[in-house]
């Protein structure tokens, strides 16, 4: 097996299923998505830790763990559309296209979503789409949506985003209180949406509109020893379908 993908196994193992994320699909699928090829190139080797990492533009990917709560939270069963706040890196979206039917995943800063969606792309990730949109708007042309995740902490819960979620949907949003950031999970129900879980977290924040991004700004949060530049060279190797992923 490839280094990476024993490096997953064992991230899915101690980071996930011993922190009390048991729904085998959500392991599988952490299992199975090339965490490596989301993150700077220059970060492979720790890709699988137990940390957030930084993409360029002042923007991380988020912790295993963070991932694998926030996707078990959701409950998807398979069938499901879901908007995804925040593509960052593309990594949830691409966790989230192995477990539900079709995903839309809008980024606010352009050449980030171009990234993912080329990374996703390649792994031949086909039912899920990256928009570069201001996501506190949510997506109204592809609405309505049976889950809504919100990768980014809001200072509020955004109007539009409940009203382009289906009855029954979970909205899974981290919101500013204070000092701190608490990870809600709403259950629309009628007009109206009620808090069904909730636990601290810490995210980047939510902004408005979208970003053509000053490509000086590509490298913002990585150390220089680790520039953006090299996350996807030319030698980059993104196996073809049928082949194994790490
Ligand atoms: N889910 C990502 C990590 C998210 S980091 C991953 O798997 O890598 C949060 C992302 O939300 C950042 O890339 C940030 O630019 C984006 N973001 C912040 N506000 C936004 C908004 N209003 N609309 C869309 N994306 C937004």
């Amino acid at each position: 097996m490839h280094e990476f993908a024993v490096a997953r196994r064992r991230m899915v193992r101690e980071q996930i299923a011993a922190a009390g994320i048991t729904d085998p699909r959500v392991l599988k699928a952490m299992q199975e998505v090339p965490r490596h090829l989301f993150v700077p190139k220059l970060l492979r080797h720790r890709a699988q830790q137990p940390s957030a990492l930084p993409i360029g533009y002042g923007q991380t990917i988020s912790k295993p763990f963070t991932v694998g709560l926030m996707t078990s939270l959701l409950e998807l069963r398979g069938h499901e559309k879901v908007l995804e706040v925040g593509t960052g890196s593309g990594y949830q979206g691409a966790i989230l296209a192995h477990l539900a039917q079709e995903v839309v995943s809008v980024e606010r800063i352009a050449p980030l979503a171009d990234r993912a969606r080329d990374t996703l792309q390649k792994l031949g990730l086909h039912n899920i789409t990256v928009l570069a949109h201001d996501g506190t708007a949510g997506y109204a042309d592809h609405a309505p949506f049976d889950a809504i995740m919100v990768t980014a902490c809001a200072p509020h819960l955004p109007p539009h985003l409940v009203s382009q979620l289906k009855e029954g949907g979970y909205l899974l949003i981290p919101v500013t209180t204070g000092e701190d950031q608490i990870l809600y999970r709403y259950l629309r129900q009628g007009q109206e949406v009620i808090v069904e879980q909730s636990v601290s977290c810490r995210f980047v924040p939510l902004l408005s509109g979208v970003k053509i991004e000053d490509p000086a700004l590509a490298n913002q949060g990585m150390s220089e020893q680790e520039p953006l530049s090299e996350t996807a060279g030319p030698d980059d190797k993104v196996p073809s379908e049928g082949e194994h992923l790490a």
